[in-house]
C-alpha cells in the first residue's frame, strides 16, 4: 500500500461523516453531494503556507482550527450554512504526530456543525501548503453580496477588532507567556461566526468577513457598491488588552482596531429600519455586535473615512461639509490591511 493512501485512510478518512442517502465520500475519484431544491451551493477556498499565513512552529492543532474556521468565515460572511468540505495537503514529510493534532484541529468545528471531509488530495513538496474548500447553501438569491450596500445604511461589525494583531505583534516579538492570553487566542483560534452570518440572511444589505483588516475590508464593500464609508473612532469595540495597547500607543494604536488582520469577524450594513432588528437578533443568538458608522455618497479622495466620534458620521449621508468631519481611513494607518504580494 502506498504511503500516500495509507495517510488518507488513517488520518483523513476518520474526518468523513455520515452521509445522506445517495451522496458519495472520500474513496472514490470525486465525491457526490445532493442539492436541495430552492437552494444554491456557496463554494469557498483558503490556503495556509507554512512559513506564510502561520510560523513552522505553530501548534497543528491551531493551524487545523484555522484552516477550517477561516473558510466558514467565508461562508458567514455570504450569509450561508455550511455543508461539506474538501482539503488538499501538500506535506515535505509523514510526521504522525503532527498529522494526529493537525486533524483533530479540524474536527474543532467540522464535528460540532456537522460538517464530513468528502475529499482532497495528497501530495509531497517542498513546504506545507494546506488548501481547504468548504461548500455551503443559500436558500436561492438570498446571498449577502459585498455590492448591495445602500448610501445611508448603518455599519456594524461582530465581537472585536484588533485583538489577532496584537496577538500578532507579541508572536513576532517572541514575547513569553503569552500563549493562553486572549489576542494569541484571537490569532490562533478565530471563532467564525457562523449562526449570526445565516441569520442576516435578508435582513443585512451586504457583508464581508475582516480577514486583512476593518478599513481594507470594508473598503471593498465601498468599491463594490459604489459608497463611502464614515466610521467613529469612539464607536469601534476592542478588547482590554488592545485598549491598554491604545492607551500607550497614543492616536497611532488604533491601526489595531482600523487595519490588523486574522479577526474573522463579520462586518455588514443594514438599512435604518431594520437597525432594531439587526439588535434584538444578535441578543437572541448572544452574539455582540456593534454600529461603528454609516455608509456615504462615493467620494473621490477615499473610500473609507474616520471620524472621532460616531455622532459625527450620523448625518453624513449628503456629504455636506465631509471634510470638516472626517479624515481619509489612510492617515491613520501606515498600511491598510495585510498585503499579500
Ligand atoms: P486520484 O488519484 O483519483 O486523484 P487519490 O488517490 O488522490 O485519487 O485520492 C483517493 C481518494 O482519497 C479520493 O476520494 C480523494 O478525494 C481522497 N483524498 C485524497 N487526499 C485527501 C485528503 N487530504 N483529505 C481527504 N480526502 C482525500
Ligand atoms: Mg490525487
Amino acid at each position: 500500500m502506498s504511503e500516500e493512501f495509507n495517510l488518507i485512510e488513517q488520518y483523513f478518512k476518520p474526518l468523513s461523516q455520515p452521509l445522506n442517502e445517495g451522496e458519495l465520500g472520500i474513496g472514490d475519484d470525486g465525491a457526490i453531494v445532493e442539492t436541495q431544491p430552492a437552494k444554491q451551493l456557496v463554494v469557498v477556498t483558503d490556503t495556509m503556507v507554512e512559513g506564510v499565513h502561520y510560523p513552522k512552529q505553530t501548534d497543528p492543532y491551531d493551524i487545523g482550527w484555522k484552516l477550517v474556521a477561516v473558510n466558514l468565515s467565508d461562508l458567514a460572511a455570504m450569509g450561508a450554512e455550511p455543508k461539506s468540505y474538501s482539503l488538499a495537503v501538500t506535506l515535505p514529510s509523514v510526521n504522525a504526530e503532527w498529522l494526529e493534532s493537525f486533524a483533530l484541529g479540524l474536527q474543532r468545528w467540522a464535528i460540532p456543525l456537522s460538517i464530513p471531509l468528502i475529499g482532497g488530495d495528497t501530495t509531497k513538496g517542498q513546504q506545507t501548503v494546506l488548501t481547504l474548500s468548504a461548500i455551503g447553501e443559500i436558500p436561492t438569491g438570498l446571498g449577502i453580496l459585498r455590492k448591495n450596500a445602500k448610501v445611508g445604511d448603518w455599519i456594524f461589525v461582530s465581537g472585536s477588532l484588533g485583538s489577532a494583531g496584537l496577538g500578532l505583534k507579541w508572536v513576532l516579538e517572541d514575547r513569553e507567556g503569552v500563549a493562553d492570553t486572549e489576542p494569541v487566542q484571537r490569532l490562533n483560534r478565530p471563532v467564525p461566526k457562523v449562526a449570526l452570518g445565516q441569520a442576516l440572511r435578508g435582513i443585512a444589505n451586504s457583508m464581508i468577513d475582516i480577514s486583512d483588516g476593518l478599513v481594507a475590508d470594508l473598503g471593498h464593500i465601498c468599491t463594490a457598491s459604489n459608497c463611502s464609508a464614515w466610521i467613529g473612532l469612539d464607536a469601534l469595540p476592542i478588547s482590554e488588552a488592545v485598549a491598554d495597547y491604545i492607551d500607550v500607543a497614543g492616536e497611532q494604536g488604533y491601526q489595531l482596531p482600523l487595519a490588523a488582520g486574522d479577526d474573522y469577524e463579520l462586518c455588514f450594513t443594514v438599512s435604518p429600519e431594520k437597525l432594531e432588528e439587526v439588535l434584538s437578533l444578535a441578543q437572541q443568538l448572544g452574539e455582540p455586535v456593534s454600529v461603528i458608522g454609516r455608509m456615504g455618497q462615493p467620494h473621490a479622495r477615499s473610500a473609507v473615512w474616520v471620524c472621532e466620534r460616531l455622532e459625527q458620521c450620523e448625518g453624513i449621508v449628503s456629504l455636506e461639509h465631509s471634510n470638516a468631519i472626517g479624515t481619509p481611513a489612510s492617515a491613520y494607518l501606515t498600511k491598510a490591511g495585510y498585503q499579500h504580494f
